[in-house]
């Protein structure tokens, strides 16, 4: 009886220690970082702000001027956007408010076009380059082919200004703390 029970002991405590061996290798090899509570997003997450540059590049090829109006956000910022056509006049903006959208952790832009006459439009019919596409198509389809998620496929309330880098993470995972992980050189 004594045999069997340090037996059955020891193999509580191997598979104990595997799946402590698992845990440790999902936390390791996680695309996520938890950050310290307090952290303060200070600019646009370095691969998004180097997608953003080669979209205006790329754009740029093809004879498209795009205007990036928003980056980061701050939280303050994002609730004055929310107050506009509520407790503010005018036309609703948006439906996020503070930390519920990719804005407040640098993970979204929103982009317009300069037109030929210098002026910053939001006409995505505009055909400034003249080759029978909407130049704010073309920019979202460069957009979306370097990771982007583009605000005008969204279903509910299309947001074509809009791009966004998820790095597979959720709104409420984002509030909880995780973060897209940066490469370190
Ligand atoms: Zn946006």
């Amino acid at each position: 009886m004594k045999a069997l029970k340090h037996f059955t002991l020891s193999w509580i405590v191997i598979i104990l220690f595997i799946g402590l061996l698992f845990w440790f290798y999902q936390l390791t090899n996680s695309p996520y970082e938890r950050v310290v509570e307090g952290e303060t997003i200070t600019e646009l997450h370095p691969d998004v702000q180097e997608a953003v540059e080669t979209l205006i590049d790329r754009a740029d090829d093809i004879d498209i001027e795009v205007v990036i109006t928003d980056g980061l956000r701050s939280e303050e910022e994002q609730d004055a956007l929310y107050a506009r056509g509520r407790e503010d006049g005018g036309n609703i903006v948006t439906h996020a408010r503070a930390g519920e959208s990719y804005h407040n952790y640098g993970l979204a832009v929103d982009y317009a076009i300069r037109n030929q006459e210098g002026e910053i439009i939001w006409d995505i019919h505009y055909d400034g380059n003249n080759n029978g596409e909407s130049d704010w198509f073309e920019v979202a389809e460069i957009a979306k082919d370097l990771g982007f998620e583009w605000g005008g496929d969204f279903n509910r309330f299309p947001d074509y200004p809009h791009l966004q880098m998820t790095f597979g993470l959720s709104i409420s995972e984002l509030q909880r703390g995780y973060r897209p992980s940066v490469e370190h050189e």
